[in-house]
């Protein structure tokens, strides 16, 4: 299946469903449940085999559906909200009859009664609310991206390293690129957590702009991105790796009141016979290492298993 196809059926299914929904005068729980569930099931048939496509269209889909669910969530949140107010009522109404005289037994059965109607029905919100809940969880940790950035994530680094390096020897050249922001969490103490994230999308967004459509970005951990580059050069790599540099450095992150720049250090390294995904990555490390140790805003390469 090509991206663009994909992309139009989750559009499709998306806008089926808000319609479906849209068309209901109340939107039926039960209604509601059985058409995310089966959207759901119709995402996980999809084949996995493209990663950048079907994982783009995956996120896409996911955070449509989350939208959803969560404004049925904080729905069914102020449904609760007026069921409590409810039960108050009734027991004023109730206090301020015993003055007069009105058949208490019968109005005391009768709110009994929608009292229990309420609780049944708070009930089996509550257990959608889990349901759901359950489901975007399941439907995350499916997911090769990164939630916050929007590149792969670390499980979908291993799996493609794991996949190309189990074909035996690599038949092209290939470069793997750790690149960590530098004094980060300087970022995060002086402007704050939220500020720190928007530096990670933006960042995620300038490797984005400045690589390829081949190359693939990872987000390896917190403040550390990893980066391959399949069939090139040596230098086509450094000339890269540059670029990444420079760009990185002289661009600001401009947010509410703050302009942000920062920089990053990066390890290169290249695939080398008889290599696994640790010893690959070990070597990048190794080299990433160095950058730091020489004064951060610049590359180093480590070619060798050597000491
Ligand atoms: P160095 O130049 O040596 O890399 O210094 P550093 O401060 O970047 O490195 P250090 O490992 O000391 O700190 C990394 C910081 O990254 C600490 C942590 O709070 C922050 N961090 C990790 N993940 C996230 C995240 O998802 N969001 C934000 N805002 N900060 C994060
Ligand atoms: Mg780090
Ligand atoms: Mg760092």
């Amino acid at each position: 299946m090509k991206k663009d196809d994909l992309k139009s059926l989750v559009s499709q299914m998306h806008k089926e469903l808000l319609n479906n929904i849209d068309s209901q005068k109340e939107v039926n729980k039960e209604m509601l449940i059985s058409y995310l569930t089966d959207a759901i099931k119709s995402i996980k048939k999809i084949h996995d085999d493209e990663i950048d496509s079907i994982e783009h269209a995956k996120l896409a889909f996911t955070n449509a559906y989350k939208e959803i669910a969560q404004k049925s969530i904080s729905s069914y949140k102020h449904t609760n909200g007026k069921f409590e107010e409810l039960s108050k009522l009734h027991k004023m109404t109730l206090d301020e009859a015993k003055d007069h005289l009105i058949d208490i037994p019968n109005i005391t059965e009768k709110f009994d009664e929608i009292q229990s109607y309420m609780l049944e029905e708070v009930e089996k919100a509550n257990a959608i609310i889990s349901q759901l809940t359950h489901q975007i969880k399941e439907l995350e940790d499916d997911s090769n991206l990164d939630a916050l950035t929007k590149v792969f994530n670390r499980r979908a680094l291993e799996r493609y390293l794991k996949k190309i390096m189990q074909k035996g020897s690599l038949k092209h050249e290939l470069y793997l690129l750790i690149l960590d922001i530098d004094d980060f969490k300087s970022v995060n103490d002086m402007y704050g957590h939220i500020v720190g994230d928007k530096v990670l999308i933006f960042i995620a967004n300038l490797l984005r702009s400045t690589l390829r459509d081949g190359d693939k970005i990872f987000r390896y951990g917190g403040e550390e991105f990893v980066i391959i580059l399949n069939r090139i050069t040596k230098e086509k790599c450094q000339e890269i790796t540059q670029r990444i540099l420079q760009t990185i450095s002289t661009s600001k992150l401009i947010y509410k009141d703050n302009s942000v720049n920062v920089t990053t250090s990066i390890g290169v390294t290249k695939y080398i016979e008889g290599d696994t995904p640790d010893s690959l990555i070990d070597r990048a490390d190794k080299a990433l290492y160095h950058s730091k140790e020489r004064g951060k805003n610049q590359l180093n390469m480590e070619f060798t298993n050597g000491h």
